[in-house]
This record gives structure tokens, sequence and C-alpha cells, in this order.
């Protein structure tokens, strides 16, 4: 038992249960317990490794897309340069760097890192220097906004919804002999189609960050760019725990295993659409074989990195990540796509249940 399990447990006696959504932001975010807060889990020897820790590549072409955003929006000075949930501050490192080739935008930058762990927060400013650390994307300056997310919407806090024969119900974590377990909550009168046992997944966070976001762009230019894994429209219950790279009951040891969902990029796009941006969608492997990521490989390679081809085919290949995870793109109407993107017909965006 996690001295944090004791804190749910006396939650869930006081007030009964709780939502997914609650069990995700106390056992991620908890200031003292939470696993955000009090570790590094990224690398070999966390509990997982992420796309800019495979290779600095990634961060540099993302950099490089950025870039070509803001020249073709007129190189708008200043700009928020923007990363949510920045973990190492790896991406934004090679990103940086790979900017320099972009004449004035390095000096237009003010650079702007939404991070919710003070533990992450000082290892950002170890690898970043004096940077702006906001807890919330509402605080983001109201100016050209060009931002990028890896791996931050999947552990935003989701809800989650099973129909039963009586209808849909919420999922709820209670106590059963003292232990945590799943159980449903009362019935609701939603309106959703689904079989019996089926789970539905919805995060309001996600939806309510996007907002933020797009809000920003239509009205002031810019672009986002979030790339994660999940799908377009997902079903089924995605939400899993991984410990040492491997799959964890999600209820055993609340606040030191990585929780997270699929996120959902449909309703994303839909909150984008609505609030007056363009939108593309593409996977992480179309998205980085547009940017030219085998040449860069191959030049890296070349100059003795002998990981790099490796590490460009894990980020790319359909076995590896180069289809699970997607890129959503969002920018101004009135400008053009982003490298790599095409505009989304908009209907097929705004019909997207949220
Ligand atoms: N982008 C990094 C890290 C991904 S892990 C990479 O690709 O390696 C998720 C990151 O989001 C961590 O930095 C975590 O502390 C942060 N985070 C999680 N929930 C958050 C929230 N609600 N608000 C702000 N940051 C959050």
């Amino acid at each position: 038992m996690t001295p944090l399990h004791d804190l749910i447990a006396d939650e869930i006696r006081r007030s009964g249960p709780i939502s997914v959504a609650r069990y995700m932001e106390l056992c991620l975010l908890h200031p003292e317990h939470g696993y955000y807060a009090t570790r590094d889990p990224f690398g070999a020897a966390g509990d997982f490794i992420t796309a800019p820790e495979i290779s600095q590549i990634f961060g540099e072409l993302l950099g490089l897309w950025l870039g070509q955003c803001w020249l073709d929006q007129g190189a708008p000075s200043p700009f928020t340069l923007a990363e949510i949930g920045p973990g190492r501050g790896t991406l934004m490192a090679d990103a940086r760097r790979a900017m320099r080739v972009v004449p004035g935008m390095g000096e237009a930058a003010l650079l702007h890192l939404i991070e919710a762990s003070p533990h992450l927060r000082a290892m950002q400013r170890k690898t970043l220097g004096d940077v702006t650390h906001l807890t919330d994307v509402s605080a983001l300056p109201e100016a050209p906004l060009f931002l990028v997310a890896n791996e931050f919407f999947d552990a935003l806090p989701i809800r989650q919804f099973q129909r039963g024969a009586k209808g849909w119900a919420e999922r709820l974590i209670g106590l059963e002999d003292g232990r945590l377990s799943f159980g449903l909550g009362p019935f609701m009168d939603l309106d959703l189609p689904g079989g019996e046992g089926e789970v539905i997944e919805r995060c309001p966070a996600a939806s309510a960050i996007m907002a933020e976001l797009a809000r920003r762009i239509a009205a002031h230019g810019g672009a986002a760019l979030i790339v994660d894994y999940g799908g377009w429209n997902g079903r089924g219950d995605t939400f899993q725990a991984l410990s040492g790279h491997r799959p964890v009951d999600p209820l055993e040891a609340p606040g030191e295993a990585d929780l997270t969902a699929h996120v959902d990029f449909a309703p994303l796009a839909a909150v984008a659409d609505a609030e007056g941006c363009a939108v593309g969608y593409i996977t992480q492997g179309q998205l980085l074989l547009g940017l030219g990521i085998e040449m860069r490989a191959e030049k890296l390679a070349a100059s003795g990195d002998e990981t790099a081809i490796g590490a460009a085919r894990r980020l790319t290949h359909g076995d590896e990540m180069g289809e699970l995870f997607k890129a959503l793109a969002i920018w101004p109407r009135n400008a053009p796509p982003p490298a790599g993107f095409q505009p989304a017909p908009r209907g097929a965006v705004a019909d997207t249940e949220r």
C-alpha cells in the first residue's frame, strides 16, 4: 500500500466513490505523493521513454516545423513560444537549437512552459535556463502563439462511462474489503449509442485546453502541434498504468505508476474548429517522414551517431510508434497550412460528437 492509497481510501470513506478523473488527478499530480510531483519518469531507467528522449531529431524537426509556420505568418515579433508538459525539457532544447537557422526567431520568442510538477519545473530550468512557468494555458499571453505538446494530453484526467442493462453509468472507484476497486455509479440519462458493457471515455480538461489554444491562435495567429497516442472517435476502455516499461493494474500502487488514456483527437479538432481554426490530422510517421527524418538520420549516422537510423525507424514505423501516435495541428484559417498538413474538410470535423 502506498501513502496515496491511504489518502484516497480516506476520501472514499468520507465522501463516497470517486471518478476515474479524480483518481488520475490525485495519482499524477498530488503535490506530495503524485507520480509527476515526485520523480523523473523518463528514459531507460524510468517507466517510459518518449519521442524526444529517443532521438534529438524529434525536437529538431518540430522546431523547424514551428520555424516554418512562424515565417509563413510573417514572422510576428514578439511571439509566445510554448510547450505544455515539457518533461525534462529535451524537446524544447532540441527545437530551440534547430530554430537558430531561422533568422530573428530566437530573439522574438518569449518562452512559456506549462508544467504542473515542481520537480520537473526545476529540471526544465536546468535544461532551458530562465523560462516563464505557468500552471494553466489560460494564463498564456494574448499574443501570437506557436506551441507544441508531446505526450501531454494522454495524462489528462478522463471520465469513463459504461453501458449497463438499464443504461449508461459512470465508472467509479470505491472500496471493496479495504481495496480500491471499480464499480458503477447511478444510471444516467445519456444519449449515446453503444451496446451493453461498452465503455466510452470523455476528457473535459483536454477540450477546455484546446479551446484556450485555438481561441488565441484564431485571434492573434500562430499554430499548435499536438502529438500523442490515440485515435479519431476512439471507443472502449483505454485507461492504463505503466511502471518500469510494463503494464500494471492501474489501482495497484497509486502514485507509483504512470496513468494515461488514449487521446481522442476528434473532439479536440471539433473544439478548434468551433473556435475558428483550421485543423489537420496525420500519423506521427507521416509527419516525421514528411519533415525529412530519414535525411537527417542519415546525416547524423554519417557523422558517427550509431543510433540515429534505428531511432528514426522506431519513431516512424507502423509496427513501432509511427501509426499509434498521431499529430493534430491547428492554425488560423487565413494562414497557409503548416508543413506536412492539409486542412481537414470542415464538415468532417464539426460533426464529431463532443
Ligand atoms: N513532453 C515530455 C513529457 C511527457 S510526460 C516528453 O515528451 O518527454 C507529461 C508531462 O506533462 C510531464 O511534464 C507532466 O508533469 C506534465 N503534466 C501532466 N499533467 C499536467 C497538467 N495537468 N498540467 C500541466 N502539466 C502536466
